[in-house]
């Protein structure tokens, strides 16, 4: 078989999961710029920022698509899955978890815990998704990382561990101590890029030790056999305790705890080190599971392996302005060529997967094969769309694939020329294939196209990008369905309250969607016969 240019073990697939102004564009740019591939260092805002595709995100600050980026940091490849953090995304949010194997968390040092972050923490721990938690901005006014810390145990209730402290904050924050080698870190030079090994400062030291017994004691209490030599007051050796933490890390055990300054460049260097020490290969992860394409019921297991059948899973359509559509995917097992065809099992379709791309920060590389625990695009699939499994059409299977919630608000949308009408009917239904939460359609009593999405924000994209991509010009109506104010406003006073979908046209009946009590799952409740203006009865308005 033709060599793999990274082995299983040597590659990670990663998601970087932020609130917003956390930090996570710097430090993603930052991780492209030392991992050798990004050539240069711009300001996130001012249009600069790499991982983000669409012109609106860099103006916006937020980032909504999933494209994934590959580079390399001490010979392993490091996948990285874009995850945006911004609610109205949470589809995204979604179908990255879907197919990363582990996340790094990056908290800002003065905010901690912003509730955004506490939704996406919680959609990951239903995915069991193992995580690092970055306490980035360690250098700005208010910075305070044990108060992160202390948040990430309270809200999230996390089994958070720092395995680094920082020395210094605010304006005095100078550098790190690893708590696993027990020395300080600086980072000076162009970007941060010498790093140098101190002796941990004396004022230091006392802290330090305190942090670190506690790091051996947590990581102890999650293996047995080093809980003995923890309680018969034996040595630990260095080694023993790395690989205990990397088991408990991929367990969802323990949650370690880094710090740095992505913008001030410190400790980011580190934090790929341990993204390669502690965070899954793909031959950590379970099995991914499916079904036979021809018989439901039987259940099929799909590991990480070059020699069992392909079966991938595509997560995200993206229209490129160069290559056309294109289709990312996580090889779950097998290998796939260029130029072959494979089966969609999802849609019974064979399609022909014609050119495969990786992309990198400053450029896209044409490859010939994709081995199982990697991430690619294709060019060429036709039929496929998020959520699909393709896979060799003499092993068709489905693989389990990913939830997608209805939309939840809509608007009535006209162009602003009579011309623009089919221009916008095409553009429409071209950004629905790319997004399975936006929804289109015509309303048939009154004639009117309306669009549908999962929150404001969401619409007032895709109104934009009707501009942008499609040079369509269109207004839009009041929202479709009313009842968003009225209930917004009273389940808000409660607290409780994260979305409704609406029944189309007429006010038939609304969804009510609530943030779970009961981490297992949301409540979903439907009224019938609401009308306009009405209000949610009290009894489902969960204290
Ligand atoms: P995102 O919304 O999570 O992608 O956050 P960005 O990376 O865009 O950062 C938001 C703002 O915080 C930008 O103005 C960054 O320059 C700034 N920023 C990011 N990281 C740091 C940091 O470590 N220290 C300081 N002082 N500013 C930072």
């Amino acid at each position: 078989m033709a060599g793999r240019e990274f082995s299983l073990e040597m590659t990670r697939n990663i998601g970087i999961m932020a609130h917003i102004d956390a930090g996570k564009t710097t430090l993603t740019e930052r991780i492209l710029f030392y991992t050798g591939r990004s050539h240069k260092i711009g300001e996130t805002h001012e249009g600069a920022a790499t991982m983000d595709w669409m012109e609106q995100e860099q103006e916006r600050g937020i980032t909504i698509t999933s494209a994934a980026t590959t580079c390399q940091w001490l010979d392993n490849r490091i996948n990285i899955i874009d995850t945006p953090g911004h609610v109205d995304f949470t589809v995204e949010v979604e179908r990255s978890l879907r197919v990363l194997d582990s996340a790094v968390g990056v908290f800002c040092a003065k905010g901690g815990v912003e509730p955004q972050s506490e939704t996406v923490w919680r959609q990951a721990d239903r995915y069991k998704v193992p995580r690092m938690a970055f306490v980035n901005k360690m250098d700005i006014m208010g910075a305070d990382f044990f108060n992160a810390l202390n948040m990430m145990r309270e809200r999230l209730g996390a089994n958070a561990v720092p395995i680094q402290l920082p020395v210094g904050a605010e304006e005095d924050f100078t550098g790190i101590i690893d708590l696993m080698e027990m020395k300080y870190y600086t980072f000076s030079g162009d970007h941060g890029m010498t790093i140098e090994e101190n002796e941990i400062p004396a004022g230091m030291q006392e802290e330090a030790e305190m942090y670190r017994a506690e790091m051996v004691e947590r990581i102890s209490e999650t293996d047995e056999e080093l809980m003995m030599k923890f309680l018969e007051e034996e040595e630990i050796g260095k080694d023993e305790l790395k690989k205990a933490l990397r088991r408990a890390v991929i367990n969802v055990e323990i949650i370690p705890v880094l710090c740095g300054s992505a913008y001030k460049n410190k400790g980011v260097q580190k934090l790929l080190d341990a993204v390669i020490a502690y965070m899954p290969s793909p031959l950590d992860i379970p099995a991914i599971k499916g079904v036979e394409m021809d018989s439901p019921d039987v259940e099929v297991e799909r590991h990480s392996s070059d020699e069992e059948p392909f079966a991938a899973l595509a997560f995200k359509i993206m229209t490129d302005p160069f290559v056309g559509r294109l289709a990312f995917f996580r090889v779950y097992s097998g290998t796939v060529n260029s130029g072959s065809y494979v089966l969609n099992a999802t849609k019974n379709k064979k399609e022909r997967l014609g050119r495969i791309l990786q992309m990198h920060a400053n450029k896209r590389e044409e490859i010939e094969k994709v081995y199982s625990g990697d991430i690619a695009a294709a060019v060429g699939l036709k039929f496929t769309t998020t959520g699909d499994t393709i896979c060799d059409e003499k092993a068709p299977v489905i693989l389990e694939s990913m939830v997608f919630p209805e939309p939840v608000i809509s608007v009535a949308i006209e162009p602003k020329t009579k011309a623009g009408q089919e221009k916008m009917g095409i553009a429409l239904s071209k950004l629905a294939e790319e997004d399975p939460t936006f929804k289109t359609f015509t309303n048939t009593e009154t004639g009117q196209t309306i669009i549908a999405g999962m929150g404001e924000l969401h619409l007032e994209i895709i109104v934009d990008r009707l501009l942008r991509e499609f040079k369509v010009e269109a207004n839009v109506g009041a929202p479709q369905v009313a009842y968003k104010e009225t209930i917004t406003k009273e389940v808000d006073v409660e607290g409780k309250f994260v979305r409704q979908s609406g029944g189309r046209g007429q006010y038939g009946h609304c969804k009510v969607r609530f943030i779970p009590l009961d981490p297992n799952g949301d409540k979903l409740y439907e009224f019938k016969n609401a009308t306009v203006g009405g209000s949610i009865p009290k009894e489902y308005i969960q204290p």
